[in-house]
């Protein structure tokens, strides 16, 4: 896990030196989108306006370095679908976000989104139709208004202040010494986990895109912030296809699907009834959760 985030904690220094130096974002973004291992194939397809439509067949898969992870995964979502993944801590969840938007590639298996191999798209645009949270995702050193409209180059500070209300974030941004245009510290410094995720959900809105995945962050959320990502989670219009891949069980209860994840391999999938009913791994896990939250 180490290596994993050794670059992005790279890539949060730079930022804040690049802020310094007053150097564009678009720079910063290049650096994003460069990693070496992956390479897109010579006719790789533009991902326009997607229809979202997400299919795992037979994927299995292991980190370089390490074990099976991922074992014979296979589910389909259709387009502007509400689906939650949930599991114990290392099922494997993050990882299949990961291989959504081809941070990897799997070693078995296929993952398409709208019937097309992640593999045959480019990869830059893949990343700009798919909205992202992934739980270590990047604030820069720069306003706040850089940080939620990166990406989207055409956005208007209307547009910004929208996806801010949509994820209730404009109330605490208004409530900062210079609103919009305060200038975060590194790596988001002085905002809480809920905040910084919250921003970070306002970027991923902002992009308009079909897909959108949400890796919802633990222990750094408080209640407060759990309560209004549900919430912005809730109103989204539009349909999008939403992937959240959910620690918190009060957050998808009302959500179409609920795939359960146990040690890198689909055990049960069903609405939230469905699945208590079952008894199976989604009950244990509910249970403990709440067995713990009581203690
Ligand atoms: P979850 O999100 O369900 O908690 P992850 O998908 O993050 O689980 O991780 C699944 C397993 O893969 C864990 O055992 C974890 O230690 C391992 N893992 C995650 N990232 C890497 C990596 N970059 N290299 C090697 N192993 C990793
Ligand atoms: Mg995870």
């Amino acid at each position: 896990i180490a290596q994993m985030y050794q670059p992005i904690r790279q890539i949060t220094r730079l930022s804040t030196r690049f802020s310094k130096a007053s150097v564009s974002i678009e720079r910063i973004s290049e650096i994003l989108d460069t990693e070496p291992d992956i390479q897109d194939p010579p006719d790789a397809l533009l991902p326009k306006g997607l229809r979202g439509e997400i299919e795992f067949s037979n994927v299995s898969f292991a980190y370089p370095t390490g074990k099976s992870i991922l074992r014979d995964i296979s589910f389909h979502i259709q387009p502007g679908e509400r689906v939650a993944l949930v599991g114990a801590s290392g099922a494997g969840k993050s990882t299949i976000a990961r291989l959504l938007i081809r941070l990897y590639d799997p070693q078995q298996g296929r993952v398409r989104i709208d019937g097309i191999e992640v593999g045959r798209y480019q990869r830059a645009g893949l990343r700009r139709e798919i909205g992202v949270v992934l739980q270590d995702s990047i604030l820069f050193g720069t306003s706040i208004r850089e940080n939620i409209g990166y990406g989207s180059p055409d956005a208007t500070i209307e547009d910004i202040q929208a996806a801010a209300l949509l994820v209730h974030a404009d109330e605490f941004i208004r409530n900062l010494p210079d609103g919009y245009d305060t200038v975060l510290g590194e790596s988001g410094g002085n905002l809480s986990g809920g905040q910084k995720q919250r921003l970070c959900l306002a970027r991923a809105l902002l992009r308009k895109s079909s897909i959108l995945i949400l890796d919802e962050p633990t222990s750094a959320v408080d209640a407060q912030s759990q309560a209004l990502i549900r919430d912005a989670i809730d109103n989204l219009h539009g349909g999008k296809t939403v992937l959240v891949i959910a620690h918190q069980f009060h957050t998808i209860r009302n959500f179409d699907r609920i795939l359960v994840l146990k040690q890198g391999v689909i055990v049960e999938q069903g609405s939230h009834e469905a699945l208590m009913q079952m008894g199976g791994h989604y009950h244990e896990l509910y249970k403990l959760q709440h067995g713990l939250r009581a203690a």
